[in-house]
């Protein structure tokens, strides 16, 4: 079949371009993933005049975003009559769950689906000081990092800034973080100065901190639609997290790291995992068209990047492949020499069926740990969580594709059953 291509910027092969979105057969609009600026559009196309487009875009977009309402019915500052009229050109959607998993370490796990039914992934970590919300940007991978179980399905789409901020969206609904308030607006019902109409929007102690953008998928092959959802998330009015608390992990793609730090500011962790070009070009493949000089270098010139913004490099440690003292040092090297203010995730290999590498022995990893750090580097080496429920990437999709169609249908009836 012939496969359309896509230009990616500086001298590298174009990859495959994802299927476009199947439109909704209802011809109505979602309206998650769209910049505040289109639904005032959209309000002026469907008939609204300039400044009631704009009042009433400001007030759904909150009720989105700050309340996570999924229903027009629900927007009580919104006249009655004019609930039915959104209801019928727009719709508020969600991925829908497929699969949700809970392991005995609190780490969760959901299989979700998109609406012309393709299937990704997205995993809760809570720890003691933080939740971390692992986002997937693509539905498959198009690079095939060797030990990485997504690098093994084709690339079925990219996922819309709507199915990526809809993941944020879902987290929230799942674990009860939306505030609960009277119900008026900010900004419209109340003076923003108001401390204390303001507070009962304020949860406290909220779970889902952070995020990161380390689900299934390439970020930076997926730019435009990563950059409007993150947006979202960041915006102020929408789901106001700082960008301090988001990261964006790249396999290596080096022509849009620039742009990253410039128009989306999140920090930037790098899957480095080898120091070596013959190691590197073996496991993560993008290593072929460009090397670990350029990624480095990209790296140094990142915007943003200093000693209170680190950029994390990520390093699975793989048996007799990459793990040994003389690769602890000329890791050491690289980063001294391109200046870098950096920390080292040591990641201890998470096996998989039909995988071609071994974890590094607990052993091996700690030694390597501490060469790094003698260096004065921070090295901490993660935890593997939620190792139960195959919370690695890629895993629980494959571990879903092994369960039949009817027990899936089943799980999705329940789940939507107890939602509803
Ligand atoms: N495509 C991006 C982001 C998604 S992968 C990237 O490659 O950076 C997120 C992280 O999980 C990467 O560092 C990846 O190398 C790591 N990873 C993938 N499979 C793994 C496995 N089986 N064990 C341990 N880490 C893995
Ligand atoms: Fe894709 Fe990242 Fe997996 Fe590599 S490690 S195959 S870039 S998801």
């Amino acid at each position: 079949m012939h496969t359309p291509l896509m230009p990616i910027p500086g001298h590298t092969d174009p990859v495959p371009v994802p299927r476009d979105v199947t439109p909704r057969e209802d011809g109505r609009i979602d309206l998650i993933g769209l910049p505040k600026k289109r639904i005032v559009e959209l309000f002026g196309e469907a008939g609204l005049d300039p400044k009631a487009a704009k009042l009433r875009a400001k007030q759904v977009f909150h009720w989105l975003y700050h309340r996570g309402v999924t229903d027009f019915e629900a927007m009580t500052d919104i006249a009655k009559t004019m609930r039915p009229w959104l209801a019928e050109r727009f719709v508020i959607d969600r991925p829908e769950i497929v699969e949700a998993q809970v392991s005995t370490d609190g780490t969760r796990k959901w299989l979700l689906r998109t609406a012309d039914k393709h299937d990704f992934e997205m995993v809760f970590i809570p720890d003691a000081d933080r939740g971390t919300l692992c986002v997937s940007s693509q539905v498959g991978c198009t690079l095939n990092c060797r030990f990485c179980h997504t690098g093994t399905m084709r690339l079925v789409r990219n996922l819309t800034p709507g199915e990526i901020v809809g993941q944020v969206m879902l987290a929230r609904d799942s674990l009860g973080e939306w505030p609960k308030g009277a119900g008026n607006m900010a900004g419209l019902d109340f003076d923003d100065d108001d401390e204390e109409a303001a507070s009962a929007y304020t949860p406290d102690g909220r779970l889902l901190t952070n995020i990161v953008m380390m689900g299934m998928g390439e970020p930076l092959y997926n730019f435009d639609n990563v950059r409007d959802a993150l947006k979202l998330v960041m915006d102020g009015d929408g789901l106001a997290l700082s960008k301090r608390r988001i990261t964006l992990s790249t396999s290596g793609v080096v022509p849009m790291m620039a742009r990253a730090g410039e128009e989306i500011g999140v920090n930037l962790a790098v899957s480095l995992h080898a120091v070596t070009k013959d190691v590197r070009d073996e496991i993560v493949p993008i290593n072929r068209k460009y090397g670990i000089e350029e990624l480095l270098q990209a790296c140094a010139d990142y915007p943003g990047a200093s000693n209170a913004r680190r950029i994390t490099f990520e390093y699975v440690m793989l048996k007799d492949k990459n793990d040994s003292d003389d690769d602890a040092r000329e890791l050491v090297r690289l980063i001294k020499q391109y200046k870098l203010p950096a920390k080292v995730n040591l990641i201890p290999f998470n096996p998989w069926d039909g995988a071609v590498y071994e974890c590094s022995s607990p052993e091996r990893i700690k030694r390597f740990a501490e060469i790094v750090f003698d260096a004065g580097i921070s090295a901490p080496v993660r935890t593997p969580r939620g190792r139960d429920i195959d919370a690695a990437c890629g895993q629980l999709k494959t571990a879903a594709e092994k369960k039949s169609r009817a027990e899936l249908d089943r799980l999705a009836e329940e789940k939507q059953a107890a939602l509803g």
